[in-house]
Protein backbone atom coordinates (compact mmCIF):
# COMPACT_ATOMS: atom_id res chain seq x y z
CA UNK A 1 0.00 0.00 0.00
CA UNK A 2 3.10 2.53 0.87
CA UNK A 3 4.56 1.75 -2.40
CA UNK A 4 0.81 2.52 -4.33
CA UNK A 5 0.88 5.89 -2.24
CA UNK A 6 4.38 6.72 -3.14
CA UNK A 7 3.36 6.60 -6.96
CA UNK A 8 1.71 9.68 -6.39
CA UNK A 9 4.10 12.95 -6.66
CA UNK A 10 1.32 15.26 -5.62
CA UNK A 11 0.65 13.97 -2.21
CA UNK A 12 3.09 12.89 1.20
CA UNK A 13 2.41 10.36 2.91
CA UNK A 14 3.20 11.60 6.09
CA UNK A 15 0.40 13.99 5.08
CA UNK A 16 -2.30 11.54 4.31
CA UNK A 17 -2.86 9.51 6.90
CA UNK A 18 -4.45 10.48 10.40
CA UNK A 19 -1.48 9.11 12.30
CA UNK A 20 -3.28 9.99 15.78
CA UNK A 21 -5.85 8.00 14.62
CA UNK A 22 -4.07 5.21 13.07
CA UNK A 23 -2.22 4.38 16.00
CA UNK A 24 -5.24 4.78 17.74
CA UNK A 25 -7.05 1.68 15.44
CA UNK A 26 -3.90 -0.22 15.90
CA UNK A 27 -4.12 0.17 19.51
CA UNK A 28 -7.16 -1.09 20.18
CA UNK A 29 -7.22 -4.26 17.48
CA UNK A 30 -4.43 -5.40 19.62
CA UNK A 31 -6.44 -4.61 22.69
CA UNK A 32 -9.26 -6.89 21.12
CA UNK A 33 -6.83 -9.71 21.16
CA UNK A 34 -4.79 -8.64 24.80
CA UNK A 35 -8.06 -8.34 27.04
CA UNK A 36 -9.85 -11.74 26.25
CA UNK A 37 -7.98 -13.54 28.88
CA UNK A 38 -9.69 -10.89 31.02
CA UNK A 39 -13.09 -13.21 30.77
CA UNK A 40 -14.72 -14.31 34.14
CA UNK A 41 -13.70 -18.29 34.67
CA UNK A 42 -17.39 -19.95 34.84
CA UNK A 43 -18.59 -17.01 32.31
CA UNK A 44 -22.48 -16.90 32.26
CA UNK A 45 -24.53 -18.19 29.40
CA UNK A 46 -28.10 -16.62 29.86
CA UNK A 47 -28.83 -13.28 30.22
CA UNK A 48 -32.20 -11.37 31.38
CA UNK A 49 -34.31 -9.24 29.00
CA UNK A 50 -33.93 -6.18 31.06
CA UNK A 51 -29.85 -6.77 30.92
CA UNK A 52 -29.97 -7.20 26.44
CA UNK A 53 -31.56 -3.60 26.74
CA UNK A 54 -29.20 -2.19 29.06
CA UNK A 55 -26.51 -3.48 27.02
CA UNK A 56 -28.29 -1.86 23.80
CA UNK A 57 -28.05 1.83 25.70
CA UNK A 58 -24.45 1.85 26.63
CA UNK A 59 -23.84 0.60 22.94
CA UNK A 60 -26.34 3.59 21.90
CA UNK A 61 -23.88 5.76 24.25
CA UNK A 62 -20.85 4.79 22.60
CA UNK A 63 -22.37 6.01 18.97
CA UNK A 64 -23.57 2.72 18.10
CA UNK A 65 -26.54 3.25 15.17
CA UNK A 66 -27.90 -0.13 14.71
CA UNK A 67 -27.30 -3.54 16.67
CA UNK A 68 -28.39 -6.84 16.33
CA UNK A 69 -27.57 -10.29 17.26
CA UNK A 70 -26.90 -13.49 15.20
CA UNK A 71 -25.58 -16.95 15.51
CA UNK A 72 -21.54 -16.52 13.86
CA UNK A 73 -21.57 -19.23 10.52
CA UNK A 74 -18.32 -20.60 10.36
CA UNK A 75 -18.03 -19.98 6.67
CA UNK A 76 -17.96 -16.47 6.88
CA UNK A 77 -14.84 -16.35 9.27
CA UNK A 78 -11.60 -16.04 6.91
CA UNK A 79 -9.47 -18.94 7.02
CA UNK A 80 -6.79 -19.43 9.84
CA UNK A 81 -8.75 -17.02 11.70
CA UNK A 82 -11.48 -17.85 14.53
CA UNK A 83 -13.95 -16.29 16.63
CA UNK A 84 -14.60 -17.46 20.48
CA UNK A 85 -17.71 -17.77 20.48
CA UNK A 86 -20.32 -18.19 17.68
CA UNK A 87 -23.04 -16.00 19.55
CA UNK A 88 -22.26 -12.68 17.78
CA UNK A 89 -23.78 -9.05 18.20
CA UNK A 90 -22.93 -6.61 15.34
CA UNK A 91 -22.33 -3.45 15.66
CA UNK A 92 -22.92 -1.00 12.38
CA UNK A 93 -21.57 2.62 12.92
CA UNK A 94 -22.78 6.25 11.00
CA UNK A 95 -20.08 7.63 9.25
CA UNK A 96 -20.62 10.83 8.30
CA UNK A 97 -22.93 12.10 5.28
CA UNK A 98 -21.28 15.39 4.39
CA UNK A 99 -17.76 14.17 4.55
CA UNK A 100 -18.58 11.19 2.34
CA UNK A 101 -20.03 13.58 -0.33
CA UNK A 102 -16.68 15.11 -0.51
CA UNK A 103 -15.14 11.57 -1.70
CA UNK A 104 -12.67 11.20 -2.63
CA UNK A 105 -10.64 13.81 -0.21
CA UNK A 106 -8.22 13.85 2.74
CA UNK A 107 -11.15 14.95 4.53
CA UNK A 108 -13.09 11.51 3.72
CA UNK A 109 -10.23 9.41 4.57
CA UNK A 110 -9.73 11.52 8.16
CA UNK A 111 -13.64 10.90 8.66
CA UNK A 112 -13.29 7.22 7.94
CA UNK A 113 -10.26 6.54 10.03
CA UNK A 114 -12.05 8.18 12.48
CA UNK A 115 -15.40 5.81 12.66
CA UNK A 116 -12.98 2.94 12.46
CA UNK A 117 -11.43 4.09 15.33
CA UNK A 118 -14.55 5.19 17.35
CA UNK A 119 -16.47 1.91 16.36
CA UNK A 120 -13.12 -0.29 17.59
CA UNK A 121 -13.32 1.88 20.83
CA UNK A 122 -16.52 0.72 20.93
CA UNK A 123 -16.72 -3.07 20.15
CA UNK A 124 -13.49 -3.03 23.22
CA UNK A 125 -16.05 -0.90 25.80
CA UNK A 126 -18.67 -3.60 25.21
CA UNK A 127 -16.60 -6.57 25.68
CA UNK A 128 -15.17 -4.93 28.73
CA UNK A 129 -18.69 -3.96 30.22
CA UNK A 130 -19.81 -7.84 29.24
CA UNK A 131 -17.20 -9.15 31.37
CA UNK A 132 -17.58 -6.35 34.50
CA UNK A 133 -21.16 -8.17 34.47
CA UNK A 134 -20.16 -11.79 34.13
CA UNK A 135 -20.20 -12.81 30.81
CA UNK A 136 -17.20 -14.04 28.31
CA UNK A 137 -16.45 -11.74 25.05
CA UNK A 138 -14.50 -11.20 22.17
CA UNK A 139 -14.27 -7.89 20.51
CA UNK A 140 -14.04 -7.71 16.94
CA UNK A 141 -12.62 -4.51 15.43
CA UNK A 142 -13.85 -3.21 12.00
CA UNK A 143 -10.37 -3.44 10.55
CA UNK A 144 -9.84 -6.87 12.70
CA UNK A 145 -10.11 -9.36 9.94
CA UNK A 146 -11.86 -12.39 11.32
CA UNK A 147 -15.01 -12.07 9.80
CA UNK A 148 -16.58 -10.63 6.56
CA UNK A 149 -18.87 -8.37 8.12
CA UNK A 150 -21.30 -7.14 5.29
CA UNK A 151 -22.78 -10.39 4.63
CA UNK A 152 -22.94 -11.18 8.50
CA UNK A 153 -24.45 -8.25 8.95
CA UNK A 154 -27.01 -8.91 6.24
CA UNK A 155 -27.54 -12.05 8.20
CA UNK A 156 -28.12 -10.38 11.03
CA UNK A 157 -31.18 -8.63 9.19
CA UNK A 158 -29.65 -4.83 9.56
CA UNK A 159 -29.67 -4.06 6.17
CA UNK A 160 -28.80 -5.84 2.36
CA UNK A 161 -25.45 -6.03 0.63
CA UNK A 162 -25.70 -3.62 -2.25
CA UNK A 163 -23.59 -4.24 -5.67
CA UNK A 164 -20.88 -2.41 -4.28
CA UNK A 165 -20.22 -5.31 -1.45
CA UNK A 166 -21.26 -2.75 0.84
CA UNK A 167 -23.92 -2.92 3.53
CA UNK A 168 -27.04 -0.91 3.10
CA UNK A 169 -28.69 0.28 6.26
CA UNK A 170 -32.46 1.83 6.04
CA UNK A 171 -31.00 4.42 8.38
CA UNK A 172 -27.79 5.58 7.13
CA UNK A 173 -27.64 3.76 3.60
CA UNK A 174 -23.86 2.48 3.16
CA UNK A 175 -22.56 5.22 5.33
CA UNK A 176 -21.96 2.58 7.93
CA UNK A 177 -18.71 0.46 9.43
CA UNK A 178 -19.40 -2.63 10.79
CA UNK A 179 -18.02 -4.78 13.98
CA UNK A 180 -19.18 -7.16 16.57
CA UNK A 181 -18.44 -8.72 19.56
CA UNK A 182 -18.49 -12.13 20.12
CA UNK A 183 -20.08 -13.56 23.85
CA UNK A 184 -20.61 -16.50 26.21
CA UNK A 185 -24.40 -15.97 25.86
CA UNK A 186 -26.49 -17.83 24.51
CA UNK A 187 -29.51 -16.85 24.72
CA UNK A 188 -29.48 -13.70 22.69
CA UNK A 189 -32.53 -12.56 20.54
CA UNK A 190 -31.05 -14.24 17.35
CA UNK A 191 -31.87 -12.93 13.99
CA UNK A 192 -31.72 -14.86 10.76
CA UNK A 193 -34.41 -12.89 8.53
CA UNK A 194 -34.31 -9.92 6.47
CA UNK A 195 -36.77 -7.48 5.67
CA UNK A 196 -34.39 -5.65 2.94
CA UNK A 197 -34.32 -7.86 0.24
CA UNK A 198 -35.80 -5.37 -2.36
CA UNK A 199 -32.78 -3.60 -2.58
CA UNK A 200 -31.74 -6.62 -4.91
CA UNK A 201 -34.22 -5.04 -7.48
CA UNK A 202 -34.06 -1.49 -6.96
CA UNK A 203 -29.81 -2.10 -7.26
CA UNK A 204 -30.81 -3.93 -11.03
CA UNK A 205 -32.43 -0.90 -11.88
CA UNK A 206 -29.55 1.95 -10.52
CA UNK A 207 -25.77 0.78 -11.25
CA UNK A 208 -24.55 4.39 -9.99
CA UNK A 209 -21.99 2.94 -8.50
CA UNK A 210 -20.74 0.40 -11.30
CA UNK A 211 -20.95 3.74 -13.04
CA UNK A 212 -18.96 6.31 -11.08
CA UNK A 213 -15.61 3.87 -9.74
CA UNK A 214 -12.89 5.32 -11.43
CA UNK A 215 -11.22 2.09 -12.07
CA UNK A 216 -14.29 0.28 -12.63
CA UNK A 217 -14.05 -2.29 -9.95
CA UNK A 218 -17.66 -3.19 -9.33
CA UNK A 219 -18.94 -6.36 -11.06
CA UNK A 220 -21.89 -5.84 -13.13
CA UNK A 221 -23.32 -9.55 -11.74
CA UNK A 222 -21.75 -10.75 -8.52
CA UNK A 223 -20.04 -13.90 -8.45
CA UNK A 224 -21.25 -16.36 -6.26
CA UNK A 225 -18.48 -19.11 -5.35
CA UNK A 226 -19.03 -22.63 -4.49
CA UNK A 227 -18.07 -22.32 -1.04
CA UNK A 228 -21.83 -19.81 -0.95
CA UNK A 229 -18.98 -17.06 -0.90
CA UNK A 230 -20.24 -13.98 -3.01
CA UNK A 231 -17.37 -10.98 -4.83
CA UNK A 232 -18.63 -8.15 -5.81
CA UNK A 233 -15.71 -5.91 -6.32
CA UNK A 234 -12.10 -6.95 -8.12
CA UNK A 235 -9.89 -6.16 -4.98
CA UNK A 236 -7.20 -5.33 -6.76
CA UNK A 237 -8.75 -2.87 -9.09
CA UNK A 238 -10.40 -1.13 -5.78
CA UNK A 239 -6.92 -1.77 -3.47
CA UNK A 240 -4.58 0.26 -6.13
CA UNK A 241 -7.13 3.28 -6.68
CA UNK A 242 -8.27 3.46 -2.94
CA UNK A 243 -4.82 3.31 -1.43
CA UNK A 244 -3.77 6.08 -4.09
CA UNK A 245 -7.04 8.44 -3.54
CA UNK A 246 -7.68 8.74 0.23
CA UNK A 247 -9.79 5.47 0.19
CA UNK A 248 -11.78 6.26 -1.87
CA UNK A 249 -15.45 5.51 -1.07
CA UNK A 250 -17.00 7.26 -4.21
CA UNK A 251 -19.03 4.17 -4.21
CA UNK A 252 -20.73 4.94 -1.36
CA UNK A 253 -21.04 9.09 -2.39
CA UNK A 254 -22.69 7.51 -5.43
CA UNK A 255 -25.54 5.37 -3.68
CA UNK A 256 -28.93 6.93 -3.19
CA UNK A 257 -29.28 5.35 0.18
CA UNK A 258 -26.37 7.18 1.39
CA UNK A 259 -28.92 10.54 0.72
CA UNK A 260 -30.01 11.39 4.39
CA UNK A 261 -33.71 11.37 5.13
CA UNK A 262 -36.52 9.14 4.15
CA UNK A 263 -34.67 7.76 1.02
CA UNK A 264 -35.55 4.39 2.20
CA UNK A 265 -38.78 4.03 2.77
CA UNK A 266 -39.21 6.34 -1.27
CA UNK A 267 -37.15 3.96 -3.01
CA UNK A 268 -38.88 0.89 -0.98
CA UNK A 269 -42.05 2.42 -2.26
CA UNK A 270 -40.76 3.20 -5.98
CA UNK A 271 -39.52 0.32 -5.99
CA UNK A 272 -42.81 -1.80 -5.13
CA UNK A 273 -44.95 -0.03 -7.35
CA UNK A 274 -42.81 -1.15 -10.47
CA UNK A 275 -42.59 -5.22 -9.42
S1 LIG B 1 -13.90 2.19 -3.07
FE1 LIG B 1 -13.60 3.31 -5.01
S2 LIG B 1 -12.38 1.90 -6.25
FE2 LIG B 1 -13.27 0.67 -4.62
S3 LIG B 1 -15.19 -0.11 -5.44
FE3 LIG B 1 -15.70 1.81 -4.37
S4 LIG B 1 -15.61 3.37 -5.99
FE4 LIG B 1 -14.53 1.58 -6.76
S1 LIG C 1 -25.35 2.72 -6.15
FE1 LIG C 1 -27.20 1.76 -6.89
S2 LIG C 1 -26.52 -0.23 -7.70
FE2 LIG C 1 -24.92 0.52 -6.39
S3 LIG C 1 -25.37 -0.40 -4.40
FE3 LIG C 1 -26.30 1.64 -4.38
S4 LIG C 1 -28.39 1.27 -5.06
FE4 LIG C 1 -27.22 -0.56 -5.60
Amino acid sequence: MMNLIQERDDIQLRHMFPIRRLLSVMKNIHLSVDSIPENPVGASINAPPEFLEQLKEFAQSHGVGAMEFVKLPQDLIFQEMGALFDNAIILAMEMSKEKIDKAASQETMNMVFATYDDLGKAANRIAEFLREKGYAAQADHPLGGLVLFPPLAQKAGIGWVGKHGLLITPDFGPRVRLAAVYTSIENLPFVDSNSHAWIDEYCKTCGLCIKQCPPQAILEEAVTHDTGRVTNIKQQECFEYFAQYYGCSICVKACPFSKAGDIYERLKVATEKQN
